[in-house]
């Protein structure tokens, strides 16, 4: 069963009309009207924005269909307020059953007075994929989530507070499902008292009754045309008593507010965590001991951009999947796909051995993804597919292809607020007494609000990140002129991978080694990469005329132990063991919700392996959600799945420490 479905749409002359819930989605003559009445007037949207203590504006609604809501709301902020990306609005809204994305387009049809806005979300409308899908709009003062998911699984997984509610989704008499205690217990978790407000359609008791129970105070309104009460509410009384099983996963709390940071390394961690603070209107200095961005792992002429996935949901999986579909968005948002930076030409990923083969066809007859994620293909196909012969099937991912990550790099940093200073090797990260740091470099001391390491596996040269548990594999890939017979027209990935050509040439591998430190490209690795080609692509390897002497790039991807990545604070290891230590003794013990020993203002982003591409845009707007106390794009599971403290945790759990 897919993990999520798109919902069925009946027509009613152009009005959307669920067949589920047996109920339309709006109004046809008058939705935008009882938008504004039922939801944007009666939750004081412009005044909440203005208030002068702010730094953004977060919406969270229940259902969000259409988006009418959505476009209500900023077309009221933008015809009011200076709603601009260094105060962003961030509008989280859960969706159980969403619209394909032509169903999408036709609804839109509906609001012409909204195309500028619809038209950027159809050019970002995620698959029916389950998870958050962040999408960035209006010149990035706008920042969607939409979270493909139930309710209440939805908001179980946020951390965020909402400044104002709109609890929307079908009547309490048509969707039971949806209007259930657990949802109320989220909303009152996720609210801030005496500030947050909501607003609803629904008068019916139970909702009104299930409100008043978690603290919220109720006042009931006509409603808009023939409904008769509509309800807002505001949180005025702390009644829930929220859990926090697992507080050295607490989101860290700044001492300083942050308007200037350092980050060190110009990878693709780097330039990515850079782009997401800039963007936020963060005065960013990215440093780096090399003459170039991306001159190690993130060097490779191009890299596969895909999610390889397993026959059941894991977390690697889902941040691998909502980070490739984040990573599609931002590479379009910077009009990347022209071929030279990189290309949606789709992926194949081939059966190359029974057991691949195996797991194939338990993925496919899991049915967990749609078909615009993955399909499985046979070996004609697949053929076809590539343009070149191949001996074996596989699963064909349509929206995936390749990246060359410095130009992708390179477009990211083009920005007034980033600032790269190259050669500069940095050695030292000293906390000052009021908290900045000074950064002590070949070229002095500097001091900013806040440090991100994002240098891969050299981040252990600073005594803060000694602990890290990272390992450096070594991987390298082969340059090949290109034939002058027929390109490659998707990526191919088997053992290692190749992707259509680039300036006349073939990169492919990488090979995958432990134990060679060193940097020199060797013939055995480049036979190997050229070996594992002609497995896969046996007719295409014999048009190709391939080098007799070396030629590649070998770097060390930063991996993790579990393979994922690390991104937050940096924690304090000493006082982690020391705050944590009854894990030793029970790995369920419960510990008061107070705040976890992190260094204040020093960030990590590393250990995105071979996954970079997938993992670091998607871990950047993470991190710079974080270190400016925004709204993450990250559910928590994921959040706590790439934190940077999980490794200290578990050596205590397991007794190592
Ligand atoms: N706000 C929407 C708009 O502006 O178009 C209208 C929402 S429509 C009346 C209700 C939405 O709630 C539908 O898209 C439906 O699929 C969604 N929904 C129903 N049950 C849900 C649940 N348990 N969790 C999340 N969304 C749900």
């Amino acid at each position: 069963m897919k993990t999520i479905q798109n919902t069925e749409i009946s027509w009613q002359d152009n009005t959307p009309y669920s067949k589920q819930f047996n109920d339309f989605y709006f109004n046809s003559d008058g939705g935008i009207e009882e938008t504004l009445h039922v939801f944007v007037k009666p939750s004081n949207v412009l005044e909440h924005y203005n208030q002068k203590n702010k730094n953004f504006l977060c919406i969270n609604e229940t259902g969000f269909g259409t988006g009418l809501n959505f476009y209500c709301t900023l077309q009221a902020l933008v015809a009011a307020c200076n709603l601009h990306s260094s105060k962003p609005l961030y509008f989280f809204s859960s969706e159980l059953f969403p619209l394909t994305a032509s169903d999408f387009q036709k609804s839109a049809k509906n609001f012409p007075q909204f195309s500028h806005i619809t038209e950027q979300i159809l050019a970002q409308y995620p698959p029916a994929i389950k998870g958050y899908h962040r999408i960035i709009l209006n010149s990035a003062s706008v920042y969607l989530t939409l979270m493909f998911d139930d309710s209440v699984n939805a908001y179980q997984q946020c951390d965020h507070k909402a400044d104002i509610w709109y609890l929307d989704g079908f009547s309490p008499a048509k969707n039971t499902a949806m209007w259930q205690p657990d949802l109320f217990y989220q909303v009152a978790r996720l609210s801030q008292l005496d500030q947050t407000s909501l607003a609803t359609f629904t008068s019916a008791g139970s909702v009104r009754r299930a409100l008043q129970e978690k603290g919220f105070s109720i006042t009931k309104l006509s409603g808009f045309g023939k409904k008769r009460e509509m309800v807002t509410a505001l949180y005025s009384k702390k009644i829930i008593i929220e859990e926090q099983p697992k507080p050295w996963f607490n989101t860290p709390v700044n001492i300083i507010a942050i308007k200037n940071v350092a980050i060190i390394g110009a990878g693709l961690a780097g330039c990515t965590t850079a782009e997401a603070l800039a963007r936020r209107g963060i005065k960013v200095t990215i440093f780096d001991s090399s003459d170039t961005i991306c001159s190690l792992a993130s060097g490779n002429l191009q890299g596969a951009l895909y999610a390889k996935l397993s026959s059941k949901p894991t977390t690697s999986g889902e941040l691998h999947l909502t980070g490739l579909e984040y990573s599609l968005r931002l590479l379009s948002l910077y009009h990347c796909f022209d071929k030279q930076t990189a290309e949606q030409c789709g992926v194949l990923q081939l059966a190359t051995s029974h057991k691949e083969e195996i797991q194939q066809q338990d993925l496919v007859a899991n049915d967990l993804y749609s078909s615009e994620v993955l399909k499985w293909v046979d070996a004609k196909t697949a053929s076809k597919l590539i343009g070149h012969d191949t001996p074996f099937s596989g699963l064909f991912f349509p929206r995936a292809g390749w990246v060359m990550p410095k130009l992708f790099c390179d477009k990211l940093i083009n920005h007034q607020n980033i600032k790269l200073e190259l050669s500069t090797s940095v050695t030292n990260l000293t906390q000052l007494e009021n908290n900045y740091w000074t950064l002590t470099s070949n070229q002095g001391d500097r001091v900013f609000d806040a440090v991100v390491i994002a240098n891969a596996h050299s981040a252990k040269q600073f005594s803060q990140c000694s602990q890290a548990s990272i390992k450096a594999i070594r991987g390298q890939v082969t340059h090949c002129k290109k034939a002058t017979t027929n390109n490659l027209k998707t990526v191919v990935c088997g053992a290692g991978y190749i992707s259509p050509p680039i300036n006349g040439k073939y990169c492919f591998g990488a090979s995958f080694n432990l134990h060679n430190a060193a940097l020199t490209l060797t013939y055995s690795d480049q036979k190997n990469n050229i070996q594992n080609l002609q497995k896969i692509l046996p007719s295409f390897s014999d048009e190709l005329t391939f080098p007799d002497h070396l030629t590649g790039k070998a770097a060390h991807r930063c991996s993790s132990p579990d393979y994922m990545p690390q991104v937050g604070p940096v924690p304090i290891y000493d006082k982690f063991i020391s705050q944590y230590q009854k894990l030793n003794k029970d790995k369920n013990w419960r510990f008061e919700n107070t705040a976890a020993p992190n260094y204040n203002g020093l960030f990590i982003n590393i250990g995105h392996g071979s996954k970079g591409l997938i993992t670091c845009p998607l871990s950047a707007e993470h991190l710079a959600s974080m270190m400016l106390n925004h709204p993450s794009p990250l559910p928590k599971n994921l959040s706590n799945a790439i934190h940077p403290a999980r490794f200290v945790i578990k050596q205590l759990i397991k007794r190592v420490i």
